[in-house]
């Protein structure tokens, strides 16, 4: 320890990835690479697209490569993402840009690269969507690929990361991520940038790899070999810590570890009441990555797939082929366990990335999800074939997402029917017919929900948006967050309303918004009566330890107390102290 460089100190950042670890820094050096400005004369034009065509083909031979080192393991998903790099380099709004700079402005090919890649990055920006922000990074990846080909540097540095090492960079590429992952020797990542949803960040999670992202000048505070130590659920990077912190520290690894021990040990474990009452206890999920953690967590299915994701981070739609190899991976991986796709939530502040990048005056308001797809049917319908050609390998349910009325439903199944008969015809094979459901997740929704129930084979209720637009509150906007009450009276009477239609009709009701993870609601929704909650992998463990300690008929009375009284607040109050004198652990 004594060749540390820097003085005991603490940095604050954005805990991405939960856990607690420790361990010698490894800075991994991937700072941004000059951009040479040159004028060109005439007659270097023709030489310069020649440079510009030879440093594309490298980086896209060189993608390619990566793309094959990493995709036979577990990390096969991510060899997506660097796909998606892949066609930017071949996308013409990149490729023609550069060269049409080159040409006709007379600036050398680096120069080029990064106006245009300046070009593309500002379309995000005018994304309010934080994933959306995200991708940002990757237009900045392809573009630094392709001017260190263009320079003769070094591109894709095999580093050999130390066992246990923990990793501290600016940011960390999809490649490098990508090679982390197959050979899996870090201990804990930081990283200078990055939100909840950034690469790195879904990375560690899928992985179980505490990380801490968006920690400010963490790759220039730290040094090579400092001690470092993380506390991934809380956002704290320490560096060379003192004795006593690294004591504190150790006690909460210990525990944090001792609680994931205990929640793990339920996983095979049913989530049912003393009294008996039997709830199923699915995934939420975004990437396919996030599959091997939910299993590991005791996901008894998959209850909402957000199949938005796999169309946002990239500069092109994925083609039917490669929907129904996401889609068959998922419903082969689970073996059998229902695996409820959701056709695309798309629009409002979630554009796809080859083109629209035009914001609507009220997003959340306008031209969103179903309706998107409504609007849009060769993008839906592609969805459809590539969703029924992948219900033969597996358990599918397909659900639609902000259903508003009857005839969104009834339209939104005749093109799925139409999809069917023209598949049929073609002689492409098709699963057995599979259950077709709804979000339930607009006040409309709600309170016609026994007219949906009639044609509806299941209900989820999303309660993201079901609480942002019963109470009127935009879930993006920090101003009025303190407004956003999942146990506001109105929405309880609403999830009543659609849980007693539900079972008036006899189908299976659930809930996949963020409240079904919280163990705090979990006395409340079981009152409630859901059949399944679904939540990401992390919370299944939690949730379930409460529903397996709790009763359904001492759930129902507290509901039946909690609803007499009247404000938000009273009724949080309330279920909180109950809850902590049923649950909360004894000192
Ligand atoms: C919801 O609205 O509760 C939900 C699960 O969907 P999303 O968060 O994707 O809108
Ligand atoms: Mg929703």
């Amino acid at each position: 320890m004594s060749t540390q460089a820097n003085p005991t100190s603490t940095l604050k950042g954005i805990g991405a990835s939960p856990g607690v670890a420790m361990g010698s820094a490894f800075v991994l050096d991937r700072k941004r690479v000059r951009t040479p400005k040159l004028r060109l004369s005439a007659e270097e034009v023709e030489q310069e697209l020649m440079r510009i065509k030879t440093a594309l083909e490298l980086s896209d031979y060189q993608l390619l490569e990566l793309k094959e080192r990493i995709s036979h393991g577990e990390a096969h998903d991510h060899a997506l993402i660097l796909e998606a790099h892949r066609l930017m380099l071949h996308d013409p709004m990149f490729v023609d840009d550069v060269r049409k700079l080159i040409a006709q402005d007379r600036i050398n090919a680096e120069w080029a690269v990064r106006r245009v890649a300046r070009k593309i990055k500002h379309m995000f920006d005018n994304i309010p969507d934080e994933y959306f922000r995200e991708r940002r990074a990757d237009v900045d990846f392809v573009a630094d690929r392709v001017v260190r080909n263009l320079l003769g540097q070094v591109v894709d540095v095999d580093v050999e990361i130390p066992h246990g090492a923990v990793v501290v960079a600016h940011d960390l590429s999809p490649a490098d991520a990508a090679v982390m992952i197959k050979e899996a020797r870090v201990a804990a990542i930081v990283t200078d940038l990055g939100g909840q949803t950034s690469h790195t960040a879904i990375v560690a999670r899928a992985r179980g790899i505490p990380a801490v992202v968006g920690a400010g000048k963490a790759s220039e505070h730290i040094s090579p070999g400092d001690m470092v130590a993380i506390d991934g659920n809380r956002g704290m990077v320490l560096i060379n810590p003192s004795q006593q912190q690294l004591a504190l520290l150790r006690e909460t690894q210990r525990r944090f570890e001792e609680s994931e021990q205990a929640a793990l040990a339920t996983r095979d474990l049913p989530a049912e009441s003393i009294d008996g009452h039997r709830l199923r206890l699915n995934g939420n999920m975004e990437f396919v990555e996030e599959l091997p953690s939910l299993i590991a967590h005791g996901a008894e299915g998959i209850g909402l797939y957000r199949t938005e994701f796999l169309f946002l981070d990239r500069p092109t739609l994925p083609t039917e082929e490669e929907q129904y190899r996401c889609y068959k991976q998922v419903l082969e991986s689970m073996k059998g366990r229902p695996v409820t796709i959701r056709t695309l939530d798309m629009g409002g502040d979630k554009v796809p990335g080859n083109k629209k990048f035009e914001r609507e005056p009220n997003p959340a308001l306008g031209l969103r999800a179903l309706r998107y797809c409504l609007a849009n049917r060769d993008l839906f319908r592609t969805q459809l074939r590539a969703v029924l050609r992948a219900s033969v390998h597996g358990n599918l349910r397909l659900m639609f997402p902000l259903v508003s009325g009857l005839s969104e439903l009834r339209e939104a199944r005749s093109e799925l029917e139409h999809c069917r008969s023209e598949l049929g015809r073609a002689g492409v094979p098709i699963g057995p017919r599979f259950p077709v459901g709804i979000m339930v997740e607009t006040p409309s929704a709600a309170m016609i929900a026994d007219r949906l129930a009639q044609e509806a084979d299941f209900f989820s209720v999303g309660t993201n948006d079901l609480i942002q637009y019963s109470l009127a509150i935009d879930r993006q906007n920090r101003d009025v967050a303190y407004l956003y009450k999942p146990l506001h009276l109105s929405v309880l009477r609403l999830m009543q309303g659609i849980v007693s239609a539900a079972k008036a009709a006899r189908i299976p009701v659930t809930l996949c918004g963020e409240m079904a993870g919280d163990p705090n609601y979990a006395l409340v929704l079981l009152a409630l009566g859901f059949d399944d909650l679904s939540m990401t992998a992390g919370q299944i463990p939690a949730v379930k330890q409460v529903i397996r300690k709790a009763s359904r008929a001492d759930a129902v009375q507290l509901l039946e107390n909690a609803m007499q009284l009247t404000t938000a607040e009273e009724i949080e109050r309330f279920i909180r102290m109950e809850m902590d004198k049923r649950f909360a652990t004894e000192p």
